[in-house]
């Protein structure tokens, strides 16, 4: 299918063979407990499916940043224990992703059976994208797949290294999050409307560019609003603008590209960033000075809704507002229903919109919800994605 053709798990025979496979288990933990195995889950269609076809399964991953050395608070021993639970057979655990105890582990491995190495992330070689690091990991087994897509903006030993030394391909989730997020770009579902929050414009400037080319509608609200509300001379100085961003804000809204931006119209402003704080909604030609935007008023919501209601593709990523304060929470609250609601093909991803969604109790209803935040935004600024280009020019 499309740029992975003949380069998909389904496209290699994996009986009696050695895979390992490449995941993102980089998962949520607090105290040394699981608290969301989404990506676990993830991997499971992938890992049973190899399972299935009595592959030998080793699986690698990273967890934290654990910089190059061994540190038992980022053991994926846990996440063994969880993946054993979900799989309802043993996982096998390794103590270290290299060496030759990891060795013998691997090479006795029988069909069927999953040996899960400890954090690639003990070895510097990984992040360094080591040549011998990735020989040595890929010295384990016959196949490579990754399914990490929230990995795949990284050149590392493990996501693109490795492929010099094994047959390359890509398990389902990296394929469906490709598939999902190339539909809502293409833009054969018109119109297809982007929302696009989160604290700063500047993390954000080479998505909006490249966005404004693809998209009908972009719909910029949360943090980084503040500073191309600023650039339309309103009184923002309580919020965090970005000053250096203004020109480029200015010069934007003054382009024939500014026809499909659509900024609040009006805020909540409060009076501090604290949960109690004094807040009402305000134009943001009335800002109160010294106040800051912390969610976008109501009027922008019903703007935002309808654009929403009418699109047939919606994209999003970052909150709307501080949606960790109940006070301003509302904003992205209504578009986390509205896009659940719309009917359109809806692609979502990044913590802070998923949790949002999981507190409106409605991301069932998305069409599709990336795994991988640093991945989605590497690829909404139209970059070429290292581990996906590892795979497709894999010459093995
Ligand atoms: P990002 O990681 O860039 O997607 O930003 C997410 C963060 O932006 C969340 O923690 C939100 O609380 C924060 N945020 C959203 N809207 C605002 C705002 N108006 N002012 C300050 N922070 C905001």
């Amino acid at each position: 299918m499309g740029v992975f053709a003949k380069k998909t798990v389904r496209d290699v025979a994996v009986q009696g063979k050695t895979v390992l496979l490449r995941v993102d288990f980089n998962v949520k933990m607090q105290n040394g407990v699981i608290s969301d195995d989404t990506r676990v889950r993830a991997a499971l269609p992938t890992i049973n499916y190899l399972l299935e076809r009595e592959a030998a399964l080793i699986i690698v991953s990273h967890l934290g940043r654990p910089k190059g050395v061994a540190d038992s608070k980022y053991t994926l021993k846990p996440v063994a224990v969880r993946l054993q639970q979900l799989l309802k057979r043993p996982v096998l655990f390794a103590q270290d992703c290299l060496g030759t105890v990891t060795q013998k582990q691997a090479a006795a491995l029988a069909e069927g059976q999953v040996l899960m190495l400890e954090n690639l992330r003990f070895h510097e070689g990984e992040e360094k994208n080591d040549a011998i690091f990735a020989e040595q990991l890929a010295g384990l087994a016959d196949i490579y797949v990754n399914d990490a897509f929230g990995m795949v903006h990284r050149a590392h030993a493990s996501t693109v290294g490795i492929t010099d030394y094994l047959p390359a391909y890509t398990g389902f989730l990296l394929e469906s999050e490709l598939i999902s997020l190339s539909k809502a770009l293409d833009g054969r579902e018109r119109p297809v409307v982007a929302i696009i929050g989160g604290a700063k414009v500047t993390d954000k400037i080479a998505i909006i560019e490249n966005l404004l080319d693809k998209v009908d509608k972009l719909l910029i609200g949360g943090g980084m609003a503040n500073t191309f509300l600023a650039a339309m001379g309103y009184n923002m100085q309580g919020s965090p603008v970005e000053e250096d961003r203004l020109a480029w804000a200015k010069e934007l809204m003054m382009s024939p590209a500014a026809l499909k931006l659509i900024l609040p119209v009006d805020v909540v402003a409060a009076q501090e960033f604290a949960p109690e704080a004094t807040h009402h909604c305000v134009d943001p030609q009335n800002m109160p000075t010294g106040w800051l935007a912390l969610d976008i008023g109501p009027d922008t919501s019903r703007i935002f809704e309808k654009e929403i209601e009418n699109a047939r593709t919606i994209i999003w990523n970052g909150p709307v507002g501080v949606f960790e304060i109940e006070a301003f929470a509302a904003g992205t609250r209504t578009l986390a229903i509205a896009v659940a609601e719309s009917g359109a093909f809806s692609v979502v991803g990044g913590g802070d919109s998923i949790a949002a969604l999981n507190q409106a109790g409605v991301a069932e209803q998305i069409s599709f919800i990336s795994t991988g935040g640093g991945a989605m935004l590497k690829f909404l600024e139209g970059k070429k994605l290292p581990g996906i280009e590892a795979i497709v020019h894999s010459k093995r």
